[in-house]
């Protein structure tokens, strides 16, 4: 038989076969491809330090976890995380070098303590995405458990500063787009990624003609 990844030949007796709710789920893989194939996700159970990881052959959280590629364009993408026994309480976007990162780690330092001093059962997870400087953390806690997890996060992000918009500028917006948006929409005080966005919420479909005209007198 042949590797579904790679293409070279297995012996039966060999091969390797995909893990469940993985993309290769019981298709025959050589050792080298069903032990090397880059993670998609890592996860971290509780205060276990050890990662099980995702990727596209192996699924070391035993059917809890699992993940989808969800594309934005052709180039361009993220893994989703999913799971039937957790629930998602909170996903942040982790961008390196971004400021909002000293807050984030904040965040999940004060989470996980309140959660062991509570006895919630929580996963954390990292999941790639196409661009190597933005990763996601998708927290969970065992569903039973989902209104005191959401509280408690309610309770740190309030301790951290978390919802304040001031970490979100430059997500989506540079400087320069931020700063020709807050030329061209006076009124509405922009400062933020958030300010901006809450525009285009408030223009909805109109949004692009509202644009046009605002830049057709600009210059
Ligand atoms: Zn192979």
């Amino acid at each position: 038989m042949k590797c579904s990844v790679c293409g070279n030949r297995i012996k039966k007796s060999d091969a390797y076969f995909g893990d469940e709710r993985t993309f290769y789920e019981k298709k025959p893989l050589c050792e080298t491809c069903y032990y090397e194939d880059e993670p998609c996700a890592v996860i971290y159970y509780n205060k276990n330090e050890e990662p099980c990881v995702i990727s596209g052959t192996r699924n070391e959280t035993e059917g809890d976890f699992s993940v989808k590629w969800q594309s934005t364009d052709p180039w361009r993408g993220h893994y989703e995380t999913k799971s039937e026994s957790y629930s998602l309480i909170n996903t942040a976007e982790l961008l390196a070098w971004h400021e909002s990162e000293e807050m984030l780690k904040h965040f999940d330092e004060r989470i996980r303590e309140l959660f062991d001093e509570s006895g919630i059962e929580y996963a954390r997870i990292f999941a790639r995405s196409s661009n190597v400087f933005y990763q996601s953390y998708d927290l969970y806690v065992k569903k039973d458990q989902e209104l005191v997890g959401r509280l408690l996060v309610a309770k740190a992000k309030a301790e951290v500063d978390y919802e304040n918009p001031k970490w979100y500028r430059n997500i989506i917006f540079d400087d320069q787009a931020l700063n020709k948006l807050t030329e061209l929409f006076p009124e509405e005080k922009i400062v933020t990624d958030y300010d901006a966005m809450k525009i285009a919420e408030k223009y909805g479909d109109e949004m692009i003609p509202e644009l046009q005209k605002r830049l057709a007198k600009y210059k």
